[in-house]
């Protein structure tokens, strides 16, 4: 079972999306309006193909179906893990997912999903939405009547390297020049609540409205990342979150590294500079998963990794 699954992303082309998949991680992207790499993805919407090895060509899917036992024998119909590359060109719309209890009722017993942010880029000046301003439903069902989106939405300043944990039941938005990693729960349930009032083929996008008001938390709560950092011989690791859903971590490193997968299964990205997992030749944009029992593995090289787990 030592063997590392190196995963083929799946592109998606949004209308919000740029070439920067292309030119900052050197994917073959189909089009100047690629918005999202799925890069880690077991979902039907986009399941990941292994490249090489003894699974070479099946699946994240397939694998998880039929080769439970490289996952820990973990239970459920989902891998649980979603990993993307997100480019935005153009703001995408405001919205906000629900739970998991919500999506069982009203969406044919899909997951909720509850996802984090890593900015691995953005332009000078660039912001991000992340919460509301309404302190209670009532006033939140008030102000979207009304139709003051923009007095609702918190706008914060970004810049690379911040990070942010978004529950379900958060009012949220990427905003134009911004890419980003995003780790989440395997779940493509979106409430879309604004959309700048932007038409598609001349129509306006499909709004989501009631349930968007029935699952957005009243006052907004800042979650706590809490992170956790500790730096030994040359390699600087962060605890960026740790949630009932995920733990997700970065790891700076500039020399020899030891990692112990101990985790039903462990995920890498790669999101900067090169080097050697196992003596596998790896770079920015490069994903993989250690698979369970895998053991003692060596990082070489001055690379940063984010890692994740259940
Ligand atoms: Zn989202």
């Amino acid at each position: 079972m030592r063997e590392i699954l190196f995963l083929e992303p799946v592109f998606k082309q949004r209308i919000w999306g740029g070439e920067r998949l292309r030119d900052a991680f050197g994917y073959d992207i189909p089009g100047n309006d690629t918005g999202e790499a799925w890069a880690v993805s077991a979902h039907a919407q986009g399941d990941c193909r292994i490249k090489g090895g003894t699974y070479g060509g099946m699946t994240l899917g397939t694998l998880w179906k039929e080769n439970r036992e490289l996952f820990g024998n973990l239970e459920g119909n989902e891998f649980p893990l979603l990993v993307k590359i997100i480019d935005a060109r153009e703001d995408l719309s405001i919205q906000v997912h629900p739970d998991n209890d919500y999506a069982r009722l009203h969406e044919n017993g899909a997951l909720g999903k509850c996802e984090c942010w890593y900015i691995l880029d953005c332009d000078e000046g660039a912001d991000i939405v992340v919460g509301h301003n309404a302190k209670s439903k009532e006033e939140l069902k008030q102000m979207i009547a009304e139709g003051r989106f923009m007095d609702l939405i918190k706008i914060r300043p970004l810049k690379k390297g911040d990070f942010f944990q978004i529950e379900p039941g958060t009012v949220h938005a990427i905003r134009h020049g911004t890419v980003l990693l995003e780790t989440q729960q395997s779940s493509d349930v979106t409430y879309r609540l604004y959309d700048y009032d932007r038409l598609q083929d001349g129509k306006p996008r499909a709004l989501h409205i009631d349930k968007s008001i029935d699952v957005i938390s009243c006052p907004y709560a800042e979650s706590g990342t809490g992170t956790e950092k500790t730096e030994t011989d040359g390699c600087k690791k962060e605890r960026l979150v740790s949630c009932q859903f995920y733990t997700v971590e970065k790891w700076d490193m500039e020399a020899e590294t030891l990692l112990e997968q101990k985790y039903p299964f462990l995920i890498l990205d790669v999101i900067e500079g090169k080097g050697q997992i196992d003596g596998h030749v790896v770079k920015k944009g490069d994903h993989m998963i250690l698979p369970s029992g895998y053991g003692t593995c060596f990082l070489n090289g001055t690379m940063s990794v984010i890692m994740s787990h259940v």
